[in-house]
């Protein structure tokens, strides 16, 4: 994981363009990284998903181009250069050196994008949010370059749309095969709300999410396991999904409506229990907007804890620190807590009441301790606003 530069303020970043680039910048824009608060596993099988914005994310500093050249630096990459031309095939097709590899994100969406019209542009990115640690650092790279350029080049695209382009530059220009979660969360997520989508319809719409209203802090801690999309687990888990949904002739497992029958048709013990993830994970997100819509925040503690031993045993994605940091929490008398993202590493969230919460992080540190693990990085996790212009 990458630390961010101590000094992330807008004026910061935009006196720190001008020495990088020898000219002030036209503008700066942020995106948040995303936790999704339930719904793991659940988009690629056409499902429910509920993330929310975090107050942390990636910023920019950018000036227009019209040479249609797009340079890059970012401040977690040391500031070094890296220039491509707008146009051109896929940069993964490219053989990019891997000292180069998070550019292919800003570049990848300037490709993608300037089918649209946009144009070059001088970019200096900078982050407070950690890298790989399933808080989605990388939407927010693609999705606060993707309005820097609509912006600077005048070109309007609708932000669900937007969110498909950013995805369409994740999936084809980086190649990595995410789904359209991380991007839709960055650009349509507003502040003390989650977002439902639908990964189906593509349709989306804000929850009322404020747990500081309810005396209640949700904490992020990044276990400091970094995942790894391209690690074959999360590949092996969506081809398990696709073949439990072939044998059970649904066009994706979202279209189980009978679990039992469901699971006493499949004679492979490993994709009963991916369906009975799948399928359970769904109603957990029903039930946790049903909660939120009737203001009963606190009782959401429940349903985190029942996707978290879902996910650990059933979708079997989860990792030693991942469990050790929500049996710490819960230990210490907090309300639930979960894995999130796509597993094998990354963080946890946990729900606990505010005037405990600082007793939550220090039992999980010390379980950490005691095992010999580096301590895990906390945040709060307070629903933020998405992209936007900040000056
Ligand atoms: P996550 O999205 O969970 O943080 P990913 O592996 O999807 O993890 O994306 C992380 C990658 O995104 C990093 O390895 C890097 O290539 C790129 N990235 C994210 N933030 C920055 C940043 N501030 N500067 C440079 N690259 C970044
Ligand atoms: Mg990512």
């Amino acid at each position: 994981m990458t630390g961010a530069v101590a000094d992330t303020t807008p004026g910061a970043l935009a006196a720190a363009f001008s020495a990088a680039y020898g000219r002030p910048p036209d503008g700066v824009w942020h995106a948040p990284g995303r936790v999704n608060l339930i719904g793991e596993h659940t988009d690629y099988n056409d499902g429910l998903v509920l993330p929310f914005a975090l107050s942390h994310g990636v910023s920019v500093a950018a000036a227009r181009r019209d040479d249609g050249v797009v340079e890059v630096r970012s401040a977690q990459t040391g500031g070094t250069l890296v220039t491509a031309p707008v146009t051109g095939g896929t940069v993964v097709a490219e053989g990019w050196p891997p000292e180069h590899a998070w550019a292919t994100y800003p570049v990848g969406v300037a490709r993608v994008l300037s089918e649209r019209g946009t144009g070059g542009a001088s970019l200096l990115i900078d982050s407070d949010l950690p890298q790989g640690a399933g808080l989605s650092s990388s939407a927010a790279l693609e999705c606060a370059t993707a309005l820097a350029l609509c912006d600077l080049h005048g070109i309007e695209i609708e932000r669900a749309e937007l969110a498909l382009l950013a995805q369409r530059a994740e999936n084809e220009q980086v190649g990595v095969p995410c789904g359209l979660m991380d991007q839709s969360a960055s650009l349509l997520c507003t502040s003390g709300h989650a977002l439902m989508l639908d990964c189906r319809s593509g349709l989306s719409s804000p929850v009322p999410f404020a747990p500081a209203d309810a005396g209640l802090t949700l904490l992020v801690a990044d276990t400091r396991a970094s995942h790894t999309l391209t690690g074959g687990g999360y590949g092996r888990r969506r081809a398990e999904c696709e073949e439990a949904a072939s044998q059970l002739g649904v066009a994706a497992l979202r279209d189980v409506q009978d679990l039992a029958g469901a699971l006493g048709s499949l004679r492979d013990p490993v994709l009963r229990r991916r369906v009975q993830h799948v399928v359970t994970e769904n109603h957990r997100v029903e039930a946790t907007v049903g909660l939120l819509r009737a203001g009963a925040v606190t009782e959401l503690g429940a349903l985190l804890n029942a996707s978290h031993l879902s996910l650990r045993d059933q979708f079997q994605v989860s990792w030693p620190e991942a469990d050790a940091a929500v049996d710490a929490a819960l230990r210490a008398g907090a309300r639930g807590g979960r894995m999130v993202g796509g597993g094998f590493g990354g963080s946890v969230i946990v729900l606990t009441a505010t005037d405990r919460a600082a007793r939550v992080r220090e039992a999980i540190t010390s379980s950490y301790e005691r095992r010999g693990w580096p301590p895990p990085r906390f945040l709060d996790a307070i629903p933020s606003a998405g992209a936007h212009r900040v000056n």
